[in-house]
Order: structure tokens, then sequence, then C-alpha cells
């Protein structure tokens, strides 16, 4: 990319960015891109008139480069805008992805990236076809405690890995929030954030699972009706022997811990997922990294893999969304089924 500013005072080595969906974690992630230094937020996506007029002002955005649901495929002819970051309900991801992708422009979409395994393949081969890529919210990727802590699993710190084991979990309010609408989260607590002990235990331990059991359990079928899942159990085998154990849960607070264990130490994450700041400590003694704002860190490292094609430690596409659903859909059908279900 050329590092020129042109004559409105563009940096053409930043990625212009508009965010669709405007809801409370695209407004944390429009607030953290304040301080990006290789991103920008160049326009919005919304369904909502009211939440345009008011981003436009906070975030200084044109009118020509705000978009409503029907009208956003024209964003094909907008220079502005290099990507697309879709932060909308999960349900929605697929359909919207696509259609960003048919615009030509790259997608970032959060997780999980789709509500099962068949979507995000559509998905990626969506992407590949546009000749864009699609990347994927998972800011742990670039949080320095977690990346610490795989690199010094990398160099044999730890011995050889053993045990995980993920722990995730608050306690959800608001009975009516789309969270607890099948149609629109595609599961309970496991879609949301069950996928972090997931996608944990692949970074952390460093390896893909071979089979999957699982358990749900649930105590409130008024609040959680089928097919949202309140609390599940889930256990992985991996190649090498080692195993997983975890837990995720819409039903008890404050429940955020990873811990990974080898047969020369251990390593604790503790908040391990949440906002920050990230604690951990490991048999050497306590973790020292940089405490950063996720979303800054994430949107400026999506910048360089988007442009300039950067290869992250833990990589954060398409590809790694799809492992994640895949192991997902054995999680639900090992808990449905009651039985060990393989991935290989
Ligand atoms: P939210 O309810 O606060 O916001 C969702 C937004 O989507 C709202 O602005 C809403 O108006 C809009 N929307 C568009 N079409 C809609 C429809 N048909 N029904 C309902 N809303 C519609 O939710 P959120 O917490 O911002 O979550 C959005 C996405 O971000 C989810 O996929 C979630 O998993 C993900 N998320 C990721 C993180 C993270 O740390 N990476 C944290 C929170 C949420």
């Amino acid at each position: 990319m050329n590092k020129t500013t042109d004559k409105t005072g563009r940096n053409d080595s930043m990625l212009r960015l508009a965010i669709m969906g405007l809801g409370s974690y695209g407004t944390r992630v429009a607030e953290a891109m304040r301080d990006c230094k290789k991103a920008k937020l160049t326009g919005v996506i919304s369904g909502t008139p009211s939440k345009i007029k008011d981003w436009k002002g906070k975030y200084g955005i044109p009118e020509k480069n705000c978009y409503n649901y029907e009208n956003f495929d024209a964003i094909k002819d907008n220079p502005d805008i290099d990507a697309v970051y879709v932060i909308t309900p999960n349900a929605l991801h697929h359909d919207e992805v696509i259609r960003v992708a048919k615009a030509g422009k790259h997608v970032i979409c959060e997780k999980p990236m789709a509500i099962n395994a068949t979507e995000a393949q559509e998905m990626i081969d969506a992407c590949k076809k546009a000749n864009v890529k699609l990347l994927v919210g998972y800011r742990m990727h670039f949080e320095p405690h977690t990346l610490k802590i795989v690199e010094m699993r990398n160099s044999g710190d730890f011995g050889k890995i053993l045990f995980f084991q993920g722990l995730v979990g608050f306690t959800i309010d608001d009975p009516n929030q789309w969270r607890l609408n099948k149609a629109l989260s595609g599961g309970g607590s496991m879609m949301d954030i069950g996928i972090y002990a997931v996608n944990g235990s692949r970074y952390m331990i460093g390896e893909e699972p071979v089979w999957v059991t699982a358990e749900e359990i649930k105590n409130d079928p008024v609040k959680f009706k089928e097919g949202i899942d309140e609390t599940m159990l889930f256990q992985f085998g991996f190649p090498s022997g080692a195993v997983a154990s975890c837990l995720s849960t819409y039903s008890m607070n404050n429940l955020d811990r990873f811990f990974l264990n080898g047969t020369n130490g251990f390593a604790e994450l503790m908040p391990a997922t949440g906002y920050g700041p990230i604690r951990g400590r490991t048999n050497q003694g306590e973790l020292t990294a940089p405490d950063v704002t996720h979303q800054t860190v994430q949107m400026d490292e999506m910048a360089d893999i988007i442009l300039r094609n950067k290869k992250p430690l833990i990589p954060a596409d398409g590809e790694e969304a799809l492992k994640d659903l895949k192991i997902i859909g054995a999680i639900y059908e090992a808990a449905k089924t009651g039985k060990k279900v393989s991935l290989t």
C-alpha cells in the first residue's frame, strides 16, 4: 500500500471501515477505534436513522458513507470504505457477510461467525469468490497476556501439554433479548460465550480436538427455551493425548478462567476473556504484559492483516471460525445423544 496522504488528508495506509450494527458491541468498537493508528471508522450501516445521526456527529462520518440494510449493496461504489465490520445478532451474519463480499469489500464478522458450520463454509466460499478477506472478531488473539502464554508454550516452557480448563459464564438478564431467541442467536451460552472456551482450548493447547463429549444442564426452562442452552459442560480429546474440560453458562456470574497444565508447568488467565485488564500467572510467577484496549489493538492488527497480509500468531480468519463452529455442532450433538462425537 502506498502511504501518501491525499487532498482530503486521508492516509492510504489506514484501513477505512464501516460498522454494520450500531448496538452495544458496535459502540465499544467505534470508541476503541478512536485510538487506532492503522484503522479508521469512515462509514455506518444501520436500520435506525436516529443512531446514524448520532454516529455522524460523534465520529465525523459523512452522509455519503451512511447506509441502511436495504441499500448497503451500493457500498461497492464507495471508495472511502475498504471493509465492513458486521456486529449484528449471530443469525444475521451469514447473509450480511455474503452481501458485503459481493459488494467487493473485505469483511470482519463478529463471533460466532455463523450459527453452524454449513453457513460458515458458505461465507468462506463467498469471500474467496469475491477475492476479499474474511476475519472474525476474535479479540483475544491479539491480547498481550494471551499471546505471551502461547509464546511460552511454543518455547516449551510448560513441557508437554496435558490439560486445559476453560470456564466462561455470566448471568444473563433481560429475558426478551435476542441472545435468548434461537432464531437470532442460533443457540444459548455455548454460541455466545462457550465459543471462547472452544477457541481458547485450541490456541492454548495448540492442537485441534479429535473427540467431544458434552452435557447440557437446564435449571430454568422458562427463561432458557428449547434450543437455548443455559449451561453446557464439554470435554475434548486432542491427538497428543491432552484433554480439555470446559463449562459455559448464562447462570453464573464472573466465571472467566483459563488454566493450562503441562509436564513442566502451568499457566492461568483470570480473567481470561473479559474486556480487561486480563490477569495471569504461570509456574514462573506473575504474568507481565501490557494492558490494552482489546478492540484498538485488534483493529490495528486487522488493518495489517487486510492491507499488508500480516500473519498473526493466532489466526483470526474464517477458517478458524469454521473450526469452532464444527466443534460447537459436535458439542450440541454430543449433549443431545449422550455419545462421544468424533471430529476426525
Ligand atoms: P446488541 O443487541 O447490543 O446490538 C445488535 C445490533 O444489531 C443493534 O444495533 C440492532 O439494532 C442491530 N440489528 C440489526 N438487525 C437486527 C435484527 N433483525 N434484530 C435485532 N437487532 C438487529 O448486541 P451486541 O452485544 O452488540 O452483539 C452483536 C454481535 O457482537 C453478536 O454477534 C455478539 O456475539 C458479538 N459480540 C462480540 C463481543 C466480543 O467481545 N467480541 C462482545 C459482545 C458482542
